[in-house]
């Protein structure tokens, strides 16, 4: 942890050596793999000590990250607000996982901001905010995931895991590195390799996580990358764009276009891919890269967003039609930086 005072730790280690908390541990908004399981693995082993511990979820996930057998229940804020509230209401403790701007929770920010009681962040994006007393931000880890067993480690907590806390966690490493393909470290498999102490069923977790997709997603897949794939081999870039009654046609559940983004990567040299979701009242944009070519700048830059080197998200207000359009008229601009990426 290289980011990390040794002071930040110990005071962590002091404010949640305490006896008997309430705890309340909020995820990003639309939670990921990485989200959900650092922040069920995190609040097992805080459980396993004694705590009381909620996750409070801006809204719902989706349901392949469902099957956790945690004992720490999650409540949505945007289902349940008074049961939410009521527990920030008596929280000694917040701890915000995976984001590291309060905006990145969506309609819990306020509450995040207006939290009367101490607060630690942990996460591994770059370009941390200020609000919390506590901040962990560690951009070399390859997930919240990998990050949150160091810092429960590091601040006393080994004896507290547990196998479901070793599933989450590892859900999380799993999910945030595409399956060990990306951003991996030495230091993530140690951690991955610790996590297997605790007898957890790997190859159920592969299934669950990779191999649970509804019929009408694949077709999805199949109709977006034969239809809706647009490369642009002179740029190395290529784009996927899908509108809201295409998503109706095959049904659409949240989580099914995740992993998307992903595939145009694998065409040869392409190191830019984009994916635009026409929402009801905006686009959602994601974006990947290989090599050194900025996804996070791109999209600061023009779909007011952020997120990682090789990963990262925005959103556009233009209509769908001209949020493609614009994507399109951009690439000359960044022509210089894609043709000179190494891969
Ligand atoms: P995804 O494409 O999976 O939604 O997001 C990829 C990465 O970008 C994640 O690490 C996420 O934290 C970040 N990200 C996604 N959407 C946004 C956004 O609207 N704003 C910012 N700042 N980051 C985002
Ligand atoms: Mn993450």
């Amino acid at each position: 942890m290289k980011n990390t005072e040794i002071e930040i730790i110990t005071s962590i280690s002091t404010l949640l050596k305490a006896k008997a908390l309430k705890i309340a541990i909020v995820p990003h908004e639309n939670p990921d793999g990485d989200a959900i399981g650092s922040a069920l693995g995190l609040g097992q082993v805080l459980k396993n000590y004694g705590h009381e511990v909620k996750v409070l979820s801006p809204n719902s996930y989706p349901d392949f990250l469902k099957w956790f057998s945690a004992e720490v229940p999650v409540l949505m804020y945007n289902e349940d607000k008074k049961t939410a509230k009521n527990w920030l209401k008596v929280a000694d403790v917040m701890i915000c996982v995976d984001f590291n701007d309060a905006s990145r929770a969506g309609i819990l920010e306020k509450k995040i901001l207006e939290f009367p009681n101490k607060k630690v962040m942990i996460d591994h994006h770059p370009y941390p905010k200020e609000f919390c007393d506590f901040r962990i931000s560690e951009t070399s880890y390859s997930s919240t995931a990998e990050l949150v067993y160091d810092v429960l480690c590091k601040a006393g907590f080994q004896s507290y895991f547990s196998q479901s806390a070793a599933e989450a966690l590892y859900t999380g490493i799993l999910t945030d590195t595409g399956g060990f393909s990306h951003n991996i470290s030495k230091n993530t498999f140690r951690v991955v390799a610790e996590l297997l102490n605790y007898d957890i069923e790997t190859d159920k977790i592969q299934s669950a996580v990779f191999h649970n997709f509804s019929a009408d997603r694949m077709k999805l897949l199949g109709f977006c990358l034969n239809e809706k794939m647009q490369v642009f081999p002179e740029y190395r870039a290529a784009v996927i764009s899908i509108s809201k009654k295409e998503l109706e046609h095959f049904n659409f559940q949240p989580g099914d276009t995740e992993g998307f983004v992903n595939y145009p990567l694998s065409i040869k040299n392409i190191v830019f891919s984009a994916l635009f979701i026409e929402k009801d009242d905006f686009v959602k944009a994601s974006f990947r890269s290989k090599g050194d070519f900025p996804a996070n700048a791109f999209s600061a830059e023009n779909f007011n967003g952020g997120g990682h080197l090789n990963a990262a998200g925005g959103e556009s207000e233009l209509s769908f039609e001209d949020t493609l359009t614009k994507f399109a008229q951009l690439l000359p601009r960044y022509a210089h930086q894609l043709l000179k990426t190494t891969i």
